[in-house]
């Protein structure tokens, strides 16, 4: 990437390409179930010890220095839960030959859990782009308009369209953030989805056509 203007903190981002880590982690493969419906299932005896090397946007998987798979970090992947007591995180993807898959990874240490699951996030998240307009409104960044940066999509944005303030935990953001309209309304969707009650950050919708049953809610509408 270019040489980026001096008004720009990176400080708290980190973008996929600059991510590099390797370690260990035990791995469970699952058994398909059903090749239609791609279920899994997993024997919880059946830990293999393998070498991960995650860089920019891929995490290559190996066994007794043979290569198993290159995860590519892409929309497809995600984290799909976390065990923080027993270590252990699974996530899916799909695989070069675009079949879905799921894997259990299991960490040694709570900090060796810890940077995985943050780094892998991490990985997933937009790089920023540096446009002279708004990719919303077409508006011109300059005194009075100044360019922001939607923390879902990466793209530049005025701060009129870019309202909403919200944690991302799927990028390892779990602070409150700013998205872009399209993004904060593509999340308020999917966060109303059956298991809203269960959603770490239910979104109080926009247009108020869901009563604030919680105040948990972690998105903020200016
Ligand atoms: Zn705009
Ligand atoms: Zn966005």
């Amino acid at each position: 990437m270019g040489i980026l203007p001096s008004k720009i903190d990176r400080s708290s981002v980190t973008f996929q390409s600059e991510l590099a880590f390797e370690g260990s982690l035990d791995v469970q493969f699952p058994s398909i179930l059903d090749n239609a419906e791609r279920s899994f299932s997993f024997d919880e005896k059946d830990w293999v010890h393998c070498k991960f090397k995650l860089q920019g946007s891929t995490l290559e998987c190996s066994a007794s220095g043979e290569m198993i798979e290159t995860v590519l970090l892409d929309k497809n992947f995600e984290v799909l839960n976390e065990q923080g007591n027993s270590l252990i995180f699974t996530v899916k993807f799909v695989t070069k030959d675009n079949t879905s898959q799921q894997w259990k990874l299991r960490a040694s240490s709570a900090d060796e859990f810890l940077k995985w699951t943050s780094f892998v996030k991490q990985s997933l998240r937009a790089e920023w782009s540096l446009k002279d307009s708004c990719e919303c409104c077409k508006s011109k960044f300059g005194v009075f308009t100044r360019r922001h940066h939607c923390r879902a999509c990466g793209r530049s944005v005025c701060s009129d369209c870019s309202p909403i303030m919200t944690t991302l935990p799927h990028l390892g953001y779990s602070a409150l953030v700013r998205v872009c309209k399209t993004c904060g309304d593509m999340l308020a969707h999917k966060r109303k989805g059956p298991q809203e009650g269960n959603s770490p950050n239910y979104t109080q919708s926009k247009r108020g056509n869901s009563p604030t049953k919680q105040n948990k809610a972690k998105t903020n509408y200016k």
